[in-house]
């Protein structure tokens, strides 16, 4: 070896050592220590369906849950092809319901049974309810009624008007509002565009983010472009400062296949998407929204279709 080589040798290698050491305080991390230890941990499910259609046995509700406090309820297809997904997310002090289903099953069963539940586990008496919406549509509304004769249930319409008064929101859909569940506060931040009382809502003990029909696995019905676009800025200025974990909406219509959805009223979905997104999707609706400025057109991208509504 030349006394050349042994110069350029050993630069390299001292290279390499000034590389090792600058690295060092990631490499003995402990790979057992969790790297969000900000928020609430839980998990989904494989998949949302059985594997083969039997609605003989079917239970109107499958009920997941995501950790003790945090339930994901997916309404069978055997009773409504919207198959939609509802959520109950439980506070020290109150419970929170987004949604009540589709027509076709009944949802308020289910909801105190796991109400139930809860308290024996707290050896306490049953949390009081409030019942809020992702929207105001039929398919996420349909078990309000229900709610609306239980002791100890609040229901807010998804109406613009009830969400404001509701939650004192003075400039509608700009301002974002924040509530308390005990121990658990969640955003509530307004994003009409689908539908004139669209929310979402930001769930700061498990950094999920739940955007109802707005963005999820399928076809983005917008009705009012100027607003959806609108909505999804704030949504995604709202989500820089923070830990989004899971996106959740409420349905699945795409398949696994890149590109694909299932037809509309299609009951049993085998090799549906999965349901969360990340906040990476709401960067590529942000970015297919301004590139197609104030003309939506159809169109599909990996994992869902942005579909302007013609009024
Ligand atoms: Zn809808
Ligand atoms: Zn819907």
């Amino acid at each position: 070896m030349s006394r050349r080589h042994l110069q350029l040798l050993t630069r390299l290698v001292g290279t390499a050592f000034v590389l090792s050491a600058a690295v060092r305080p990631l490499v003995s991390f402990d790979a057992g220590e969790p790297l969000l230890l900000a928020v609430e941990q839980g998990v989904l499910p494989a998949r949302w369906t059985a594997e083969t259609p039997d609605c003989a046995h079917a239970s109107p509700f499958l009920v997941h849950e995501y950790n003790s406090t945090f339930f994901i309820l997916r309404q069978s297809g055997c009773t409504n092809f919207e198959k939609p997904f509802l959520y109950l997310i439980v506070g020290s002090k109150e419970a929170l319901l987004i949604d009540t289903g589709a027509p076709g099953a009944s949802v308020s069963p289910v909801i105190e049974e796991l109400l139930r539940r809860g308290s024996q586990r707290r050896e306490a008496s049953p949390l009081p309810l409030l019942v809020l919406h992702s929207h105001g549509h039929s398919d996420h509304t349909a078990g309000d009624a229900q709610f609306s004769r239980m002791s100890g249930v609040r229901v807010v319409a998804g109406t613009p008007d009830a969400v404001a008064t509701f939650f004192r929101i003075k400039d509608w859909p700009r301002e974002i509002a924040q509530y308390d569940l005990g121990d658990r506060v969640v955003d509530i931040v307004p994003i009409p565009g689908h539908q004139q009382g669209s929310i979402a809502l930001y769930d700061r003990r498990s950094g999920i983010l739940l955007t109802g029909d707005t963005l999820y696995p399928g076809r983005l019905y917008v009705r009012d472009s100027r607003a959806f676009i609108d909505s999804v800025d704030r949504l995604v200025e709202f989500t820089a400062t923070r830990d989004v974990v899971h996106v959740l909406g409420a349905h699945i219509e795409n398949t696994r296949t890149p590109y694909l959805d299932y037809p509309e009223g299609t009951t049993f979905q085998p090799d549906e998407h999965s349901l969360e997104l990340g906040r990476a999707h709401l960067l590529e609706l942000q970015d297919a929204l301004r590139h197609m400025s104030d003309h939506l057109q159809r169109r599909s991208f990996r994992d869902f279709t942005i579909w302007p509504v013609v009024q």
